[in-house]
């Protein structure tokens, strides 16, 4: 079974501020849905990492986030695509949860349920936390950096998600 694992925001959606959380508003980065439909048409399963301390710090409630993936999910549908699951922490900072970013466990966590070895799952980050996360629990990190900054971890740079599926899949033969 393969198994990507994309970051929300600043790969599938546009990046977004607290305190909304992409919640009230959100815009497919261009090319994103599709590359992500390629993903399930090739053979992967597609996965969603990503924090919502919003939850936790009550700036925004589950209904409004289930409302916001809903969209997404059936845009993605509209596509062709599918998310298989979504994997999120809801923790407050002061909850010293172990599954907030950059610490692994939300990945180690997922890698479990998949039955799965680390490095045969990849990852698509925008972000150093979920970079830096993903790393941690021994995933294969590919990047999507919109900001000038350099990338923070070792982890090829690429320019979108269709970039990184584009890669993924010449080198399956795909
Ligand atoms: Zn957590």
């Amino acid at each position: 079974m393969k198994l990507i694992v994309l970051e929300r925001d600043g790969v599938l959606c546009s990046p977004v501020e607290e305190p909304t959380g992409g919640v009230a508003a959100w815009q497919a980065l261009p090319g994103a849905l599709e590359a992500a439909a390629r993903l399930h048409h090739a053979g992967y399963r597609v996965a969603l990492a990503l924090e919502l301390s919003g939850l936790g710090r009550g700036l925004f409630d589950m209904g409004s986030v289930q409302a916001m993936h809903a969209q997404i999910l059936g845009r993605l549908a509209a596509l062709g695509g599918r998310i298989d699951a979504i994997f999120f922490c809801p923790h407050a900072p002061e909850d010293d949860c172990d599954c907030a970013f950059p610490s692994g466990g939300l990945f180690r966590d997922l890698v479990e349920r998949y039955a799965l070895e680390p490095e045969d799952v990849n990852v698509v980050s925008s972000t150093e936390r979920h970079a830096q996360a993903a790393a941690a629990a021994g995933l294969r990190v590919h990047g999507v950096w919109h900001a000038d900054g350099a990338a923070p971890i070792d982890a090829t740079r690429f320019d979108s998600l269709e970039a990184v599926v584009n890669h993924l899949l010449a080198a399956t033969g795909r």
